[in-house]
């Protein structure tokens, strides 16, 4: 066998579903890594881009799916993987052995288990739940960290592509335990948004020189990877989304739901829940997640 060969049976041919701020980048990234990746988006300006980028567009999930090894999906709510796998033109009803999903998206732990069930049940095709972290940067870089639950043929089955995807990916156990970690990693990070939200406007109001304060806190135990991100976005009020609002909410909300059901308190998140339903209602569900620190911004022009 040449080496094409072998590189043609290590890396399938990919199906890439959702093209969006993490899909845009991730699927650009394999390839330039030298992945075929056929891909779709409902949105016709996410498969424009995606196409400028090598990514060969496809009229639909079946058709980006036809012929593929691994059928990726980076898909904003549960809702949207289950229509994309078990709705009218759903790709359960194509998918056939060896096929795979390879499952990105942040979903409920509860239906995620279901589709993964229903999936080799109806076609006996495996299902890596690996949800991410990281955002577009990441994305881009094949940087992200990817927490995932899988089968031991499936996961076997995924390394190679995971290599240009992540710089860590774990299997914390069989199907749905990616999820399980990401409810972890998401209950984390809500937390840490609406904390560092309320220390920049204690910082910016303190009377020091708050831009130095990152490098200042730096290796101590305040520091983070996450902080040293968003501080200096709050700082310049810089609230393009790399991640939405509305995709924290629904994790948020996912956490607690998940939480509820194990009867676990969950004290700091609901209140992390609470402002982000107050942002949204202010109408800013297309904002960057740093945007929390809009709920403390002061009016310039209310009496003082
Ligand atoms: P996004 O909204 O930018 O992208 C999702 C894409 O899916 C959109 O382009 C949308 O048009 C497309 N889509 C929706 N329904 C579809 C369908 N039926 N068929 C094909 N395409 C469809 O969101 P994103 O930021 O890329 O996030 C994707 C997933 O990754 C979400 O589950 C999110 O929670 C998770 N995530 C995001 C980040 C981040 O920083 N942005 C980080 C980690 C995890």
């Amino acid at each position: 066998m040449s080496t094409q060969d072998t590189r043609t049976v290590d890396r399938p041919v990919l199906a890439y579903i959702g093209l969006g701020l993490m899909g845009g980048p991730m699927s650009a990234h394999l390839v330039s890594r030298g992945w075929t990746v056929r891909g779709f988006d409902t949105v016709p300006a996410r498969c424009d881009a995606a196409g400028t980028r090598g990514v060969q567009i496809c009229a639909n999930a079946r058709e980006a799916a036809q012929g593929a090894g691994l059928v990726l999906l980076n898909l904003p709510t549960t809702d949207a993987v289950e229509e994309v796998m078990f709705g009218a033109q759903g790709l359960a009803q194509v998918m056939q052995p060896p096929q795979r999903v390879v499952d990105f998206s942040t979903i409920a732990v509860d239906r995620g288990r279901d589709f993964i069930a229903r999936l080799r049940a109806q076609a006996g095709c495996g299902w890596v739940d690996a949800p991410v972290s990281g955002g577009p940067a990441a994305a881009g870089a094949g940087t992200l960290t990817v927490m995932a639950g899988a089968h031991e043929d499936d996961h076997a089955a995924v390394a190679v592509l995971m290599a240009d995807v992540a710089a860590r990916f774990t299997v914390l156990g069989p199907p749905g335990s990616g999820l399980v970690a990401k409810m972890l990693n998401q209950l984390m990070v809500g937390c840490l948004h609406a904390t560092v939200a309320e220390f920049t406007v204690l910082a910016e109001t303190a009377g020091i020189e708050a831009d130095r304060v990152p490098q200042a806190l730096a290796g101590g135990h305040a520091d983070g990877v996450l902080f040293q991100q968003i501080y200096p976005r709050m700082r310049s009020r810089d609230f393009a989304p790399r991640g939405y609002v509305r995709q924290l909410l629904k994790d948020l909300d996912m956490v607690l739901a998940f939480a509820k059901d194990l009867q676990v308190p969950t004290p700091m998140t609901a209140q992390a829940q609470t402002l982000y339903r107050l942002l949204a209602h202010r109408g800013h569900s297309e904002l960057d997640t740093s945007a929390v620190f809009k709920l403390y911004e002061r009016d310039r022009d209310a009496p003082s």
